[in-house]
């Protein structure tokens, strides 16, 4: 489609990207359900391994329906590009590898999804890239956290579990000054709640899970190049700014300008480490985004509610829900997050721990699960399960004490998901 950056978000994102199937007609983009694709000739395949000519070779790098729901993603972002991958997990390993030697450092917030601490502080120390942990409620920790070997900056707009909304043009100022890219996970507010790049995001990372394709059906991941960073300048990322022998000496911040970190995610990053999502998929989540916007203003609209109701019940001790006038993150939501501040949050249990056991094993219509941003409302207690392992004080640390219950409010009516916590809620001894 021409012109995508006139049209609003309702539009794009049940348009962007997509035209009727050039052979058959199909209004629907088809799922490509292919690993390969014939070359036109022997200088066709030669141009595209060169990177002198786009265009498919093999599914692991590139697929049609793949690419239909990455220029969707790019347009609902406002940025130059994205690449999807097959989670969210996976869109963070393979943007921290186009930035990342060992011996370099990512400073990230504290309050991460707990998936995301472990990636961090597990698997990628094994890399030897380092990660310092930083405060959002604190910018000056992430000032103090910058060394020459950083080479990132990463949070969530919206923070898992506890719904906390992050100072984002605050921390875009201070990766700026570092002169390194300013990342930022969007996958609890998804564009339409909030557009990192318009705050001063470099790279936005998605896990489709989750509100994306908002049905629980799924896996996928993104990463989005705000077209924003200035690689030339930055000498620091060899990726980017030296010559790839393998692609006759090209390199991909010259050949490829404001999209080259899409671009070397793909060329290089997918290619080598291989997490393709799969164009089933692709499809699925493309199916699931062009309703994002109704789904997402309905799924904040009845997180207020549900959680307008947990604060006056008497059960409840605490309730974490930036949309609440009075809460710490108010002032924030009402800035990043206008239209809603999401749908996931935590509350408190009077009766901790015994508490938190009851109320999950007594909901009907909520389902006790480990997922987030699906159209069902679900629940989970995260010290009986995420945080089982872990002893009282980290897991309070975290945001994960043994009283805390972390909800995923859906898409039902939310009378009747009050009505289910109420009985489960009366049920606790
Ligand atoms: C679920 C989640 C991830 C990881 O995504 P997967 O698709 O499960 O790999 C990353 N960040 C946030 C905020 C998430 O909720």
């Amino acid at each position: 489609m021409s012109d995508e950056r006139t049209l609003s978000f309702e539009t794009l994102a049940i348009h962007a990207g997509a035209q009727p199937d050039p052979t058959t007609g199909a209004r629907i983009t088809p799922i490509y359900q292919t690993a390969a694709y014939v070359f036109e000739d022997p200088e066709h395949a030669a141009s595209l391994f060169g990177l002198q000519s786009f265009g498919n070779i093999y599914t692991r790098i590139m697929n049609p329906t793949q690419a239909v729901l990455e220029e969707r993603i790019a347009a609902l972002e406002g940025g130059t590009a994205a690449l999807a991958v097959a989670s969210g997990h996976a869109a963070q390993l393979i943007a921290f590898q186009a930035l990342m030697q060992p011996g370099d450092e990512i400073v990230a917030a504290k309050k991460l999804y707990g998936g995301t601490i472990n990636q961090l502080g597990n698997a990628f120390r094994g890399f030897g890239w380092n990660v310092v942990w930083a405060d959002t409620d604190d910018i000056g920790t992430f000032e103090r956290a910058i060394t020459p070997k950083t080479k990132a900056i990463f949070v969530e707009s919206i923070a898992n579990p506890g719904g906390i909304i992050t100072d984002l043009e605050a921390i875009a100022k201070v990766a700026k000054r570092a002169g390194v890219p300013f990342i930022v996970d969007n996958t609890l507010a998804s564009p339409y709640l909030c557009r990192p790049i318009e705050h001063g995001a470099d790279i936005v990372i998605h896990s489709l899970t989750k509100f994306m394709g908002g049905h629980g059906n799924s896996l996928g991941g993104a990463i989005v190049d705000a077209g924003s960073f200035d690689w030339s300048r930055e000498r620091r990322y060899p990726a980017l700014s030296e010559p790839r022998p393998e692609y006759n000496g090209v390199v991909l911040h010259e050949a490829f300008g404001n999209f080259a970190f899409a671009i070397a995610c793909r060329v290089l990053g997918l290619r080598d480490l291989g997490p393709a999502i799969s164009p089933f998929n692709a499809f699925l989540i493309l199916t699931g985004i062009e309703t994002l916007p109704l789904r997402m203003q309905r799924h904040s609209d009845n997180a207020k509610v549900v959680a307008e109701w947990l604060s006056r019940h008497e059960a409840v001790s605490w309730v974490s829900y930036a949309g609440l006038a009075g809460n710490r993150y108010y002032n924030l939501a009402q800035k990043y997050t206008p239209k809603g501040a999401g749908a996931v949050f935590t509350f408190g249990l009077k009766g901790g721990h015994e508490a938190g056991i009851s109320l999950v094993k007594n909901v009907q219509l909520l389902s006790h699960l480990a997922n987030i941003g699906d159209t069902r409302s679900l629940i989970i207690h995260p010290a009986s399960t995420t945080h089982a392992q872990v002893p009282d004080a980290i897991k309070t640390a975290a945001g994960a004490g043994p009283d805390v219950i972390r909800l995923s409010v859906g898409l039902e009516d939310p009378q009747d998901i009050i009505a289910d916590l109420e009985q489960a809620l009366n049920r606790i001894g």
